[in-house]
Protein backbone atom coordinates (compact mmCIF):
# COMPACT_ATOMS: atom_id res chain seq x y z
CA UNK A 1 0.00 0.00 0.00
CA UNK A 2 1.39 3.56 -1.05
CA UNK A 3 0.84 5.96 1.88
CA UNK A 4 1.14 10.10 1.65
CA UNK A 5 2.09 11.83 5.47
CA UNK A 6 1.47 14.57 6.23
CA UNK A 7 5.18 16.42 7.79
CA UNK A 8 6.50 19.56 9.48
CA UNK A 9 9.23 21.23 7.01
CA UNK A 10 12.14 23.54 7.81
CA UNK A 11 13.42 25.57 4.95
CA UNK A 12 16.81 26.72 5.41
CA UNK A 13 15.42 30.51 5.04
CA UNK A 14 13.55 29.64 8.21
CA UNK A 15 10.13 29.03 7.35
CA UNK A 16 8.34 25.94 8.62
CA UNK A 17 5.54 24.56 6.60
CA UNK A 18 3.81 21.33 6.14
CA UNK A 19 3.78 19.23 3.37
CA UNK A 20 2.53 15.44 1.79
CA UNK A 21 5.69 13.01 2.08
CA UNK A 22 5.01 9.26 0.85
CA UNK A 23 6.00 7.22 3.60
CA UNK A 24 5.32 3.64 1.35
CA UNK A 25 5.57 3.02 -1.87
CA UNK A 26 3.59 0.38 -3.82
CA UNK A 27 4.90 -0.07 -7.44
CA UNK A 28 2.39 -2.16 -8.66
CA UNK A 29 -0.33 0.41 -6.84
CA UNK A 30 1.50 3.63 -8.12
CA UNK A 31 3.52 2.72 -10.85
CA UNK A 32 3.98 5.88 -12.06
CA UNK A 33 6.36 6.75 -9.14
CA UNK A 34 9.68 4.65 -9.80
CA UNK A 35 10.29 7.20 -12.80
CA UNK A 36 9.56 9.91 -9.96
CA UNK A 37 12.26 8.32 -7.83
CA UNK A 38 14.92 8.06 -10.79
CA UNK A 39 14.02 11.49 -11.87
CA UNK A 40 15.32 12.82 -8.89
CA UNK A 41 11.59 14.44 -7.72
CA UNK A 42 10.22 11.94 -5.16
CA UNK A 43 9.83 13.76 -1.88
CA UNK A 44 10.82 17.34 -2.95
CA UNK A 45 8.75 19.93 -1.48
CA UNK A 46 8.69 23.72 -2.48
CA UNK A 47 8.93 26.58 0.01
CA UNK A 48 5.74 28.28 0.29
CA UNK A 49 8.05 31.48 1.19
CA UNK A 50 11.18 31.46 -0.86
CA UNK A 51 10.08 29.13 -3.54
CA UNK A 52 13.56 26.80 -2.73
CA UNK A 53 12.42 23.28 -4.13
CA UNK A 54 14.10 20.33 -1.93
CA UNK A 55 14.35 16.76 -1.80
CA UNK A 56 13.00 16.12 2.60
CA UNK A 57 14.97 13.35 3.52
CA UNK A 58 12.24 10.73 5.75
CA UNK A 59 12.29 7.05 6.27
CA UNK A 60 10.06 5.12 3.21
CA UNK A 61 9.54 1.47 2.21
CA UNK A 62 9.79 1.19 -1.19
CA UNK A 63 7.77 -2.20 -2.42
CA UNK A 64 7.93 -4.22 -6.05
CA UNK A 65 6.72 -7.03 -5.20
CA UNK A 66 6.64 -8.37 -8.93
CA UNK A 67 10.33 -7.81 -9.08
CA UNK A 68 11.12 -9.16 -5.30
CA UNK A 69 12.33 -5.92 -4.22
CA UNK A 70 11.69 -4.77 -1.06
CA UNK A 71 13.59 -1.65 0.26
CA UNK A 72 13.96 0.05 3.90
CA UNK A 73 15.21 3.34 2.78
CA UNK A 74 16.52 5.42 5.78
CA UNK A 75 18.05 8.58 6.03
CA UNK A 76 21.87 8.80 5.13
CA UNK A 77 22.91 9.50 8.67
CA UNK A 78 21.23 6.64 10.11
CA UNK A 79 24.33 4.37 8.38
CA UNK A 80 26.38 4.84 11.45
CA UNK A 81 23.68 2.71 13.46
CA UNK A 82 23.16 0.27 10.45
CA UNK A 83 23.30 -2.54 12.37
CA UNK A 84 20.82 -1.66 14.73
CA UNK A 85 18.29 -0.77 11.71
CA UNK A 86 19.34 -3.89 9.71
CA UNK A 87 17.67 -5.58 13.10
CA UNK A 88 14.62 -3.31 12.99
CA UNK A 89 14.30 -3.91 9.65
CA UNK A 90 14.48 -7.77 9.86
CA UNK A 91 12.02 -7.62 12.90
CA UNK A 92 9.40 -5.04 11.30
CA UNK A 93 9.49 -7.04 8.23
CA UNK A 94 8.31 -10.55 9.61
CA UNK A 95 4.78 -8.71 11.36
CA UNK A 96 3.56 -6.74 7.97
CA UNK A 97 4.56 -9.86 5.55
CA UNK A 98 1.92 -11.18 8.09
CA UNK A 99 -0.73 -8.79 7.58
CA UNK A 100 -0.16 -8.53 3.85
CA UNK A 101 -2.76 -9.98 1.13
CA UNK A 102 0.54 -10.52 -1.01
CA UNK A 103 1.85 -12.57 1.49
CA UNK A 104 2.28 -15.91 0.02
CA UNK A 105 4.53 -14.07 -2.62
CA UNK A 106 7.00 -12.97 -0.68
CA UNK A 107 9.62 -15.21 0.17
CA UNK A 108 12.38 -13.31 -0.06
CA UNK A 109 14.72 -10.71 1.94
CA UNK A 110 13.92 -6.93 2.09
CA UNK A 111 17.60 -4.84 1.18
CA UNK A 112 18.42 -2.28 3.55
CA UNK A 113 19.34 1.48 1.79
CA UNK A 114 20.86 4.48 3.46
CA UNK A 115 20.08 7.10 1.46
CA UNK A 116 17.47 7.61 -2.06
CA UNK A 117 20.77 7.33 -4.08
CA UNK A 118 21.60 3.69 -3.44
CA UNK A 119 17.41 3.31 -4.88
CA UNK A 120 17.71 5.27 -7.45
CA UNK A 121 21.27 3.99 -8.81
CA UNK A 122 19.47 0.24 -8.11
CA UNK A 123 16.43 0.92 -10.26
CA UNK A 124 18.34 2.47 -13.05
CA UNK A 125 20.99 -0.62 -13.22
CA UNK A 126 17.55 -2.65 -13.46
CA UNK A 127 16.27 -0.76 -15.56
CA UNK A 128 19.00 -1.33 -17.95
CA UNK A 129 19.76 -4.62 -17.67
CA UNK A 130 15.95 -5.68 -18.01
CA UNK A 131 16.38 -3.94 -21.49
CA UNK A 132 19.73 -6.40 -22.04
CA UNK A 133 16.68 -9.38 -20.69
CA UNK A 134 14.25 -8.17 -22.93
CA UNK A 135 16.93 -8.36 -25.81
CA UNK A 136 18.24 -11.79 -24.66
CA UNK A 137 15.36 -13.51 -24.37
CA UNK A 138 13.93 -12.32 -27.83
CA UNK A 139 17.17 -13.69 -29.32
CA UNK A 140 17.36 -16.70 -27.55
CA UNK A 141 13.35 -18.09 -28.86
CA UNK A 142 14.24 -16.87 -32.27
CA UNK A 143 17.65 -19.39 -32.41
CA UNK A 144 16.22 -21.71 -30.14
CA UNK A 145 18.02 -21.72 -26.80
CA UNK A 146 16.05 -22.74 -23.73
CA UNK A 147 16.20 -19.75 -21.04
CA UNK A 148 16.63 -20.57 -17.27
CA UNK A 149 15.06 -18.01 -14.90
CA UNK A 150 16.02 -17.51 -11.44
CA UNK A 151 14.45 -15.83 -8.86
CA UNK A 152 14.84 -12.09 -9.29
CA UNK A 153 16.10 -11.19 -5.62
CA UNK A 154 18.93 -13.43 -6.11
CA UNK A 155 19.96 -12.61 -9.39
CA UNK A 156 20.09 -8.91 -7.97
CA UNK A 157 22.19 -9.93 -5.03
CA UNK A 158 24.66 -11.79 -7.15
CA UNK A 159 24.42 -9.48 -9.68
CA UNK A 160 23.19 -11.27 -12.91
CA UNK A 161 20.33 -11.48 -15.13
CA UNK A 162 17.72 -13.63 -14.07
CA UNK A 163 17.24 -15.22 -17.48
CA UNK A 164 20.42 -17.57 -18.33
CA UNK A 165 19.99 -19.05 -21.87
CA UNK A 166 21.12 -22.70 -22.28
CA UNK A 167 21.59 -24.68 -25.13
CA UNK A 168 18.33 -27.27 -25.81
CA UNK A 169 20.64 -30.02 -26.77
CA UNK A 170 22.01 -31.09 -23.62
CA UNK A 171 25.70 -32.70 -23.43
CA UNK A 172 24.66 -33.87 -19.75
CA UNK A 173 26.97 -30.75 -18.20
CA UNK A 174 24.73 -27.89 -16.75
CA UNK A 175 27.44 -25.87 -17.20
CA UNK A 176 28.90 -26.28 -20.32
CA UNK A 177 25.46 -25.96 -21.52
CA UNK A 178 24.70 -22.50 -20.42
CA UNK A 179 28.39 -21.22 -21.51
CA UNK A 180 27.20 -22.79 -24.54
CA UNK A 181 24.18 -21.19 -24.64
CA UNK A 182 25.71 -17.80 -23.49
CA UNK A 183 28.04 -17.75 -26.54
CA UNK A 184 25.54 -18.67 -28.92
CA UNK A 185 23.35 -15.62 -27.60
CA UNK A 186 26.43 -13.67 -27.74
CA UNK A 187 27.94 -14.67 -31.16
CA UNK A 188 23.95 -12.73 -32.48
CA UNK A 189 24.47 -9.87 -30.37
CA UNK A 190 27.76 -8.78 -29.17
CA UNK A 191 26.66 -5.80 -27.53
CA UNK A 192 24.91 -7.46 -24.77
CA UNK A 193 27.47 -6.36 -21.81
CA UNK A 194 26.11 -7.98 -18.44
CA UNK A 195 25.78 -11.20 -20.38
CA UNK A 196 29.05 -10.84 -21.83
CA UNK A 197 30.33 -10.16 -18.24
CA UNK A 198 28.49 -13.31 -17.35
CA UNK A 199 30.02 -15.11 -19.33
CA UNK A 200 33.44 -14.06 -18.37
CA UNK A 201 32.16 -14.85 -14.78
CA UNK A 202 31.47 -18.16 -15.21
CA UNK A 203 34.06 -19.05 -17.24
CA UNK A 204 36.50 -18.35 -14.52
CA UNK A 205 34.81 -19.72 -11.66
CA UNK A 206 32.05 -22.55 -13.30
CA UNK A 207 31.26 -23.41 -9.38
CA UNK A 208 29.62 -20.27 -8.99
CA UNK A 209 27.01 -21.76 -10.95
CA UNK A 210 26.30 -24.11 -8.77
CA UNK A 211 24.80 -21.62 -6.26
CA UNK A 212 22.82 -19.65 -9.43
CA UNK A 213 21.18 -22.93 -10.22
CA UNK A 214 20.30 -23.51 -6.46
CA UNK A 215 17.46 -20.22 -6.74
CA UNK A 216 15.37 -21.41 -10.42
CA UNK A 217 12.47 -19.55 -10.39
CA UNK A 218 9.18 -22.12 -9.53
CA UNK A 219 7.48 -19.72 -11.88
ZN1 LIG B 1 12.34 28.82 2.29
Amino acid sequence: MSILSSSEITCHCGEVFEADLWTAVSISENPELKDIITSGMFNVVECPKCKHLFYHEIFFIYQDISSELIAYVYPKDYEKQAKYYRKQMLDEFKEIVKSMKEAKDINFEPVLFFGIEDLTETLKNEDFLNDEIQIAEFISKRIGLNLIEIKHSKARNLCIPHLIPQIKKSSGNNIKDIIAGLEKLLSYNENLMEYEKFLVRIKQNPSCLDEILMHKSKK
